[in-house]
């Protein structure tokens, strides 16, 4: 399989480096926050490595995913310059306003269908729920919990379901989405255990390692693919500690650890 390129693969999923993850999906490319700039300091955080595979080794995207465009850890200056070359980008609503016109804002369980004119299956990307933070955290002039984020889940006839989670610190909003968008056959979790001083009183912003393995067992998938677990000063857990968190739950055989920049292929889905 190797390494990311520009040739797509049947289904595929690749980690860039952060939270930055390539998804191929029924001949879709879909990119989810992405972040492609070097290490280096970024306002009040420190980047410590760039992204595995550059932006313009990816080739074409038919659409960006955007959690949340408030911080750079999720969309920095090359990633906000690639997610605006492509023909669209799926995001939160308020991030869509200040996107301009080729973002398109979804609501939390509001969904989208892709069509293609060249047979390609059609594959629907729906919004759910991210609280970015403790549930009583500190909360912005919406109400939301850091700031508004949203997760996604893809899916289309005969394709795994694959959750992607965007920055998420809440199990409850895992369960909710276990129960509405279930069953999910490949979860992208968003973890790392990130903490900025002055925010949210250092708590959880993102999921912990042991929080990672609860959300996979609530969710039942198949594969979990954790993301946004390197690269910044600010992720407090890595690849071991995940390693360890999917041991001590009993489920390390749904963890997949490929590395940066390369695929890792789910299973085919049984039935659908
Ligand atoms: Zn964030």
């Amino acid at each position: 399989m190797g390494n990311v390129d520009a040739n797509r693969q049947p289904v595929g999923i690749s980690v860039l480096g952060g939270p930055t993850t390539v998804v191929d999906l029924a001949g879709w490319r879909f990119v989810i926050d992405p972040t492609f700039d070097g290490p280096g300091v970024n306002g009040h955080l420190t980047k410590t490595s760039g992204p595995a595979i550059a932006a313009s080794a990816l080739g074409a995207v038919d659409a960006v995913l955007i959690s949340h465009d408030d911080h750079v850890d999720n969309l920095d200056t090359e990633g906000r310059r690639f997610a605006l070359d492509a023909p669209r980008i799926l995001t939160n609503p308020g991030a869509a306003g200040r996107l301009g016109t080729s973002a398109q804002g979804l609501a939390p369980w509001e969904s989208v269908q892709l069509h293609a004119s060249d047979g390609r299956r059609a594959v629907t990307v729906q919004a759910v729920p991210a609280v970015h933070g403790p549930a009583d955290g500190d909360r912005d002039a919406g109400g939301n919990v850091t700031c508004e984020t949203t997760g996604f889940v893809l899916t289309g006839d005969g394709l795994p379901t694959i959750y992607l989670s965007g920055d998420n610190a809440s199990l409850e909003a895992v369960a909710d989405i276990a129960a509405r968008s279930g069953p999910i056959d490949v979860a992208v979790l968003f973890a790392g255990a990130a903490r900025v001083p002055g925010r949210q009183h250092e708590r959880l912003l993102t999921l912990n390692s042991a929080w990672a393995a609860a959300a996979a067992e609530v969710l039942r998938a198949k594969l979990v693919i954790p993301a946004h677990i390197d690269g910044w000063a600010h992720v407090t857990e890595g690849v071991d500690d995940i390693r360890r968190a999917f041991e001590d739950a009993g489920i390390s055989e749904v963890l997949g650890l490929a590395a940066l920049g390369h695929w890792t292929v789910p299973p085919t889905p049984t039935s659908g």
